[in-house]
């Protein structure tokens, strides 16, 4: 019925025009990447220039109804923006404001963008985690969109990506914050309400596009996106140590273009950082933060997994966020930085290189840094040893080499 649903769904559409015949990346085990990735200042009308490329490299494939989601602020940065250029293009643009990434603002959307049979579903395709099967189901009907711009931070790229996954059209992320490897990897992360904030599976962007002009800001959390950004990024050195340990001891196969992919950037950035330089507001170090973490995405998309991007770090950082009830007062990035010393200093690998970055970035590198970046040391303690619950099947350092050595390392490096 489920399969009958979804053929129901092409011929809707491709009557309608919104089907286009062609299905977004899906991963995992399919070998996709992004068609467009492009990184630069002042892009003119983005939506033009996703035009152009696609006429280039995909003849025949343009899109003329897409639906555009932003949340209050955005809108203002680039989102109505945006929606103009495409109107003066000839397209018939529609708009979402998103106010968080819980599933339920997932649900509120949905049935906007869908004129007929809504209520037609069929199974999530792309994974068999529980969690993922529960909340993946493919929206069949007829849509009004054929295709999903998310134009915003990190909540509202992963809330349009879920939704473009949900209708199961292309996704064109325009991330206005460099907080993560989020905006141009194939996950979201989504507020389940009873059953948490979970990563889950959706489809590979067709298209990534960084205005560094739309990322730069001088509001008051712009370095602290710019740090966390830097951390989630260096984070991938510790993850690849990670890997390629579990690659020795036979847990899992190490593939080292996936892996080198994940770190070139991370150590391209400790190189630019060692420059006296304000990094903040330069547009090369933004260019090529930016690109490193398109690369780190692509990573995983290439893989299939986000093992070259996660390994004990990310679990530490979800373990925290679990034990602070999804509030963890730090961000993803930060808490991923913190778990990579950790993880530096239980593997005896760059853990110098990594304080001397994080002290240029204002990462932190002791007690008063934690503090200062929310992180309540003891809670980082415990969520060490539950850590071990997380993602199980993933052998790292702390699977390697136990909770205590790794509760020992956190004490080393962040002495009370
Ligand atoms: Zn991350």
């Amino acid at each position: 019925m489920k399969l009958l649903n979804k053929t129901i769904d092409q011929c809707l559409n491709r009557l309608s025009g919104s089907y286009k015949g062609y299905l977004s990346p899906k991963i995992p085990k399919q070998f996709t990447i992004p068609v467009i990735e492009e990184v630069g200042n002042q892009i003119d009308s983005i939506p033009q220039f996703i035009d152009q490329r696609l006429s280039r490299d995909v003849p025949g494939l343009a899109f003329g109804k897409p639906l555009i989601i932003y949340d209050e602020i955005t809108r203002e940065i680039a989102g109505e923006k945006i929606v103009d250029q495409f109107r003066k293009m000839g397209a018939h643009p529609t708009a979402q404001i998103v106010r968080s990434n819980s599933y339920s603002e997932i649900e509120r959307i949905l049935p906007l963008s869908l004129k007929r049979f809504a209520s037609l579903e069929a199974d999530c395709e792309i994974s068999s985690s529980p969690v993922d099967r529960k909340y993946g189901a493919i929206k069949c009907g007829e849509k009004c969109c054929d295709i999903v711009y998310g134009v915003g931070g990190g909540s509202v790229i992963d809330t349009a990506k879920y939704i473009a996954y949900k209708l199961n059209l292309p996704f064109v992320s325009v991330p206005t914050s460099l907080a993560n490897d989020g905006f141009a990897s194939p996950f979201s992360v989504i507020n389940l309400g009873p059953d948490g904030t979970m990563t889950l599976c959706a489809n590979t962007p067709l298209a990534v596009v960084v205005d560094i002009d739309l990322v730069k800001s001088a509001d008051g959390g712009y370095q602290r996106r710019i740090r966390s950004g830097i951390g989630d990024l260096l984070s991938n050195l510790t993850a690849i140590l990670d890997w390629q340990l579990a690659g020795r001891k036979n847990q899992e196969r190490y593939e080292s273009y996936s892996g080198f992919q994940a770190v070139c950037g991370a150590r391209l950035v400790m190189k630019e950082l060692q420059n006296d330089e304000d990094f903040f507001y330069n547009d090369h170090f933004l260019e090529i933060l930016a690109c490193s973490l398109i690369a780190s995405a692509e990573a995983m998309s290439r893989y299939g997994s986000s093992r070259p991007a996660s390994g004990f770090e990310h679990k530490l950082y979800h373990a925290y966020n679990e034990l602070t009830d999804f509030s963890p007062g730090a961000t993803h990035g930060e808490l991923v930085a913190v778990g990579a010393l950790l993880s530096s200093h239980a593997h005896g690998q760059g853990e110098q290189e990594l304080k001397q970055a994080y002290q240029t970035v204002g990462l932190p590198t002791d007690r008063q840094g934690l503090t200062d970046s929310g992180i309540n040391p003891e809670l980082l303690l415990e969520a060490v040893a539950t850590a071990q619950k997380i993602k199980p099947d993933r052998y790292t350092i702390l699977e390697d080499s136990g909770v205590e050595n790794l509760q020992n390392a956190l004490q080393h490096v962040f002495p009370a």
